[in-house]
């Protein structure tokens, strides 16, 4: 298969480019900044990088023609690419708030709006959005990640409906507290506070989110479309 990953220099995208390289995939994954990290994933793994700020829409028009020129095709796409920020809700400035949704949300779209022409040329894809527990059940202090992961929750289910006469299908996956470095600045105890509020008693590994990816996007997941599915250690029931 031919993949676009979002995001892929690091943490779950880059477990999940590790994962799908080694099952013998095609791999093409975007990254904003990282140039390091993305040279060493690609040494190690064979997949192929673009850097590509996804908040801006003219760059995805341009990553997603280089994906193509060199995949020949998308067959799935995964929009895994965010950040994350902390404050009090009166403490968010219009800049802040922009460019989390920018991220999270826009880039979302402006990377399936491109990919999606692909897919429906060829009427089939899978398309899956990496959403986060706090856009089911929200966050204190983080407003504005939660609403733009509440977004890709309402982007998942409308495109599952527009896509499917196409063959196309579209799911969400929503990680709990996963081991990466967007949760570098939480304390011993933080971590600690956040297992035991979690049925499973720990945090998430990238590779177990990057498992849920590959499910969704193999021929066993062919009837499942439109959904949002948790993989949180029961944090979010
Ligand atoms: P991470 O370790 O901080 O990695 C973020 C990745 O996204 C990096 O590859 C980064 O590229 C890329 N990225 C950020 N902004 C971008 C932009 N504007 N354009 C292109 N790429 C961009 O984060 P993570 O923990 O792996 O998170 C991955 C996804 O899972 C995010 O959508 C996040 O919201 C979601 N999630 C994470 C958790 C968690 O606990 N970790 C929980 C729920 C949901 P550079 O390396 O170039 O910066």
């Amino acid at each position: 298969m031919k993949i676009l990953i979002t995001g892929g220099s690091r943490g779950i995208g880059k477990a999940i480019v590790e994962l799908f390289a080694k099952e013998g995939h095609d791999v093409v994954f975007l990254y904003r900044s990282s140039d390091k990290a993305a040279e060493e994933l690609c040494c190690a793994t064979g997949a192929r990088a673009v850097r590509c700020d996804v908040s801006i829409s003219a760059d995805t028009t341009k990553a997603v023609k280089a994906t193509i020129d060199m995949l020949g095709g998308i067959d799935v796409l995964i929009n895994n690419a965010g950040i994350s920020s902390f404050g009090f809700f009166d403490t968010i400035t219009d800049d802040e708030w922009r460019k989390m949704i920018d991220t999270n949300l826009s880039g979302a779209f402006y990377v399936t709006r491109e990919v999606a022409k692909v897919m429906i040329a060829q009427k089939s894809g899978r398309i899956i959005n990496v959403g986060s527990m706090w856009g089911k059940v929200g966050a204190a202090c983080e407003v504005h990640y939660s609403a733009s992961k509440a977004g890709l929750r309402g982007m998942t289910r409308a495109l599952a409906k527009e896509l499917g006469p196409c063959g196309i299908t579209v799911n969400c996956i929503e990680p709990g507290v996963i081991d990466t470095e967007m949760n570098a600045h939480l304390s011993d105890e933080d971590v600690s506070a956040l297992c035991d509020d979690t049925p499973l008693g720990r945090i998430g590994s990238p590779e177990e989110v990057a498992h849920l990816a590959y499910f969704l996007s193999s021929d066993k997941a062919s009837f499942i479309t439109g959904q949002t599915i948790g993989i949180d250690g029961g944090f979010a029931i």
